[in-house]
């Protein structure tokens, strides 16, 4: 995992208005240094993609983590200041690579969603489609009775294959039960590392780049000799400048 330079991760922030935030997350896999390309990022099962991206969070951001999303009932802003480090999978994903499921008469042997899976289900118009195309992407091979090939999968086989998926890579799914301090009812907030990150590095940016701001009307240096200052350097000289 890398410590990347604020000229990368400037990068990095300045492609979340550019890519859909599935995309964002394996561009963000190669500048932490998990992957070598998008490609091999891709291939990745959510669950490790994510835990791999919590863990590069907490190396540059720490365990606190404050989380806020609207009451679905209500609408009032729910706040919950967590430790990231909580969310860490004490467990090793699953090992093996393929699995097994029989529904509706057919057999399937199926593996984990990946990256990939996740770019092109965020292109689909609503949720049961997308979950229609992963379970379908996911089907390594689909055979009915006679061992004869099937094409297409049941509403049926669609949910249970989902409700599979979810539970294989659990750390994919990581929920929190949130009690609204407003309208007291319990809601489940789904916690999704890449768009917090998104989010996180966007006011890291904001600082960073307003101090780059300061200390070039200041000293009239260039935005790459700012970011190369060490950070004990740069404090220094932006007390200096009184920014
Ligand atoms: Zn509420």
């Amino acid at each position: 995992m890398n410590a990347p330079t604020p000229a990368r991760l400037l990068d990095l922030w300045e492609l979340i208005p550019t890519l859909e935030p599935q995309a964002w997350a394996l561009a963000a896999l190669v500048v932490a240094g998990v992957e070598e390309d998008e490609r091999s990022a891709g291939a990745q099962s959510v669950g490790s993609r994510d835990q791999a991206l919590l863990a590069w969070r907490r190396s540059l951001f720490g365990d606190a983590l404050l989380l806020t999303e609207p009451c679905p009932y209500c609408e009032e802003l729910l706040e919950l200041e967590m430790d990231a480090g909580m969310l860490a999978s004490p467990l090793p994903g699953p090992r093996e690579d393929e699995f097994f499921l029989s529904v509706d008469g057919i057999d399937l042997r199926f593996r984990l969603p990946d990256g990939d899976d996740m770019v092109a289900a965020a292109r689909c118009p609503g949720v049961q489609e997308a979950r229609a195309l992963i379970a379908t992407r996911c089907v390594l091979d689909a055979t009915g009775p006679g061992g004869r090939p099937v094409d297409a999968l049941s509403a049926l086989a669609i949910d249970q294959m989902s409700e599979r998926l979810s539970l294989l890579d659990e750390p994919a799914d990581i929920r929190l039960h949130v009690a609204c301090a407003s309208c007291t009812r319990s809601s489940d907030l789904v916690f999704d590392i890449a768009p917090i990150l998104a989010q996180e590095l966007d006011l890291w940016a904001a600082r960073c780049l307003s101090e780059v701001h300061a200390l070039a009307s200041m000293y009239g240096w260039t935005e790459h000799e700012i970011l190369a200052l060490s950070p004990a350097r740069r404090s220094r000289y932006l007390a200096l400048a009184g920014a």
